[in-house]
């Protein structure tokens, strides 16, 4: 999309009707939302007529994301990597999170080679409500030998619930895993100035994405690019090449940023981006070199990685941080507000406070599940911040815990009236006994201390 379009730009092509059939109150508020990617064109069934034809193509040109978005493989088994349009999260906010692909290869023996298949499709992580996933393998021919990446490839498929990605530098070996898999549309890794011809026919024969690889050289990475467009190639991705070590290093990571500034303010080849952090292997270094360099590259702008440690101690950094940064910073990361109850809590079991801050309210959570405390949790709506701060910004006070205590029907459940507030929230226990008629207990000011806070005051205050 075009840096500064704006809403009015947008609602130039729209029906000016105000119908509301996109849910939308008037088509000024549905410009907005299509800028912010909430709503799409399709939702306007208006545009779906002959006589708008020409207005939904300039529009979808214009929302058009400045890095384009590839698809890899299909259906339940696909992954979407780009669609990016700024370069600092803060402007808006990033789309599709970094795919992280583990890489296997045709000289495993079949029992290593579908122990990680499976360790991909069942890894699974929980955090902060949310399933952090691998998304991808990537499938290396380290024998060269078409027929042995054949054999390996159809193994892959067989047992993979993810998409795949090939990964050699010779067509034929490519096209060898193409005729097993091309129906699945895998990712075609790599075309060089070398062999972009033959393997750009590749791509678009099975109709797949291509990675264009020029090693250090932005200037060659953008002659291989257009030579692929000029196929009629469009899902492209670009490896600037992958360095762990001094100044090659510092040459990767200044690629990377490049070609991010490029795609987004000179709408130069706007693609995705790649990055073989599993190189760090290769020089000698390990599993711990190769999660730093994979942490750099998502904090960098890759879009789809590839790894080859499957240790979980260098992953969980990895995936954790990539949650982080694609979170939308306009939306507080939150859940419900409302009355939780933790075991089989009866009319004597304590009564706890917290807000609805996902990461406050999960680590609650877990302090009182791993404590093994039996009690109820009363999570009051302050927009998804976290206690001392929804204290100094007026998102909890002593009104809305009251409302909360009054609305969620704890009253029902307790014979008691004690409720045990964050240690960080102690300021408003005052007004919030007046209000409720509760006594209120400030507990720990960490949440790991509950435990201790109950056992050795609960039954006190009980
Ligand atoms: S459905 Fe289309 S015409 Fe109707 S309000 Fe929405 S954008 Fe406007």
């Amino acid at each position: 999309m075009a840096k500064k379009i704006g809403p009015l730009d947008i609602y130039n092509y729209l029906p000016k009707t105000n119908c509301g059939e996109c849910g939308e109150k008037t088509c000024m508020a549905f410009a907005s939302q299509l800028i912010e990617r909430a709503v799409k064109l399709e939702d306007c069934p208006a545009l779906k007529q002959p006589n708008f034809v020409r207005s939904y193509n300039n529009l979808k040109e214009m929302l058009a994301p400045s890095v384009k978005e590839v698809i890899v493989g299909v259906g339940d088994k696909s992954v979407k990597i780009g669609g990016e349009e700024i370069v600092f999260r803060h402007e808006l906010t990033y789309f599709n999170k970094t795919a992280i692909a583990l890489d296997v290869h045709d000289e495993m023996n079949d029992e290593e080679l579908l122990a990680r298949v499976r360790y991909v499709n069942d890894f699974c992580f929980k955090r902060i409500g949310e399933e952090l996933t691998l998304d991808l393998v990537a499938i290396r021919s380290t024998s060269k030998d078409p027929d042995r990446f054949a054999q390996c490839v159809s193994k892959v498929l067989c047992e993979s619930k993810k998409p795949l990605i090939l990964c050699s530098w010779s067509p034929s070996v490519l096209e060898a895993g193409l005729k097993v898999v091309g129906h699945e549309r895998p990712m075609i890794y790599a075309a060089t100035k070398d062999t972009w011809e033959e393997v750009g026919r590749l791509a678009v024969k099975y109709n797949c994405p291509v990675v264009a690889f020029a090693d250090g050289d932005m200037a060659e990475l953008k002659s291989v690019v257009k030579a692929l467009e000029s196929l009629g190639i469009e899902d492209i991705v670009l490896d600037p090449g992958s360095h762990v070590e001094g100044k090659y290093l510092a040459n990767t990571f200044g690629n990377f940023v490049a070609s991010r500034r490029a795609a987004i303010w000179n709408k130069d080849i706007g693609y995705p981006l790649l990055g073989v952090p599993a190189i760090a292997w290769l020089s000698g270094e390990g599993a711990f070199k190769e999660a730093i360099i994979a942490a750099i590259m998502i904090d960098k702008y890759a879009d789809l990685i590839i790894l080859h440690t499957p240790e979980i101690w260098a992953l969980l950094p990895v995936i954790t941080l990539r949650q982080n940064i694609y979170t939308d910073p306009r939306k507080p990361v939150a859940v419900e507000a409302g009355l939780r109850k933790f075991g089989n809590p009866d009319e004597n079991s304590p009564v706890l406070m917290t807000t609805n801050f996902a990461l406050t309210y999960y680590t609650v959570a877990s302090d009182i599940e791993s404590a093994g405390v039996e009690c109820y949790l009363l999570v009051i709506d302050t927009e998804g911040l976290g206690v001392e701060a929804s204290v100094a910004g007026g998102k909890l006070d002593a009104f809305k815990a009251n409302e909360a205590i009054k609305n969620s029907g704890i009253e029902k459940e307790v014979k008691h009236r004690k409720i045990i507030i964050p240690g960080f929230s102690s300021r408003i226990s005052g007004d919030l006994e007046i209000q409720s008629g509760w006594v209120v207990f400030v507990g720990p000011r960490d949440s790991s201390g509950i435990k201790e806070f109950i056992e050795k005051k609960w039954v006190g205050l009980a």
